[in-house]
């Protein structure tokens, strides 16, 4: 599904189009794109070269394709939001864990220093507040045939929830300390996933412009 640039005309949404291209078309040239994470799908570059496409394979109007990615978009950035809160859960559980049992000296583990307890106090008090915020925004989104009307929260919660997936992982780093760079366990592939979902699928930069102008009203710099 390709959303291309068009020739602008005066309707909203215009200056883009969606279409479907079949990706063994001839003119069609995939290049794989080398990446470690684990979002469990590839990614590529593509390269258009005279490629014709059927008019059925025209989604939507054309020269208003973003009105066919926006739906989207908008639940892209929920579910986005439900895999961040699923890492900040798991990354605080695990150092939760960690903190309790690991002992360096004498009989108290290293959770009981404050300087290790209280960022996994302050985490978990950001986790349990973001989750009221995204199971509220998913059940509109539910109740809902219009999610636009929802965008801005969908930006908050992915905002807000992606945030604390990066906080929680990296206080997670620190608290299993040399364990989490041991490949084996596994940590890091944790890690980098919770510092993609600050970039993609909308960067934070990207959901801040949207709440700032459409939820604040503040005019945009263009
Ligand atoms: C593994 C992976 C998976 C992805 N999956 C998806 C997906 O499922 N769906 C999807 O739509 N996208 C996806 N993306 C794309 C992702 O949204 C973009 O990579 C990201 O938005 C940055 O865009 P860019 O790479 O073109 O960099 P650039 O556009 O060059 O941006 C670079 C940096 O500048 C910031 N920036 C640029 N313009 C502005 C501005 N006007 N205001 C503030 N900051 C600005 C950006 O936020 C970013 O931090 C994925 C990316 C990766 C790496």
């Amino acid at each position: 599904l390709v959303l291309g640039r068009t020739p602008k005309t005066e309707k909203e949404g215009a200056g883009y189009t969606t279409i479907l291209i079949d990706p063994r078309a001839p003119g069609v040239t995939m290049t794989e794109l080398p990446m470690r994470y684990r979002e469990g799908v590839k990614q590529y570059s593509l390269e258009l070269d005279n490629v014709r496409v059927p008019a059925e394979d025209l989604v939507g109007v054309e020269g208003q394709g973003l009105l066919v990615m926006w739906p989207f978009t908008h639940i892209e950035r929920v579910l986005t939001a439900g895999l961040c809160l699923g890492t900040a859960s798991y990354a605080i559980s695990r150092a939760v864990e960690r903190a309790k049992a690991r002992v360096i000296a004498g009989t108290s583990p290293i959770g009981a220093h404050q300087a290790v307890g209280h960022p996994l106090a302050g985490l978990h008090a950001r986790l349990e507040a973001v989750r009221l915020f995204l199971y509220r925004t998913a059940a509109r989104f539910d109740t809902r045939t219009d999610g636009s009307a929802l965008a801005g929260q969908a930006n908050m919660a992915k905002l807000l929830t992606s945030d604390l997936a990066f906080d929680a992982a990296d206080h997670a780093v620190q608290v299993l300390g040399a364990d989490a760079w041991d490949e084996r366990q596994g940590w890091l592939d944790v890690y980098l996933d919770a510092r993609l979902s600050k970039s993609g699928p909308v960067s934070n930069e990207f959901a801040l412009n949207y709440i700032a102008e459409h939820v604040l009203g503040i005019p945009a710099h263009r």
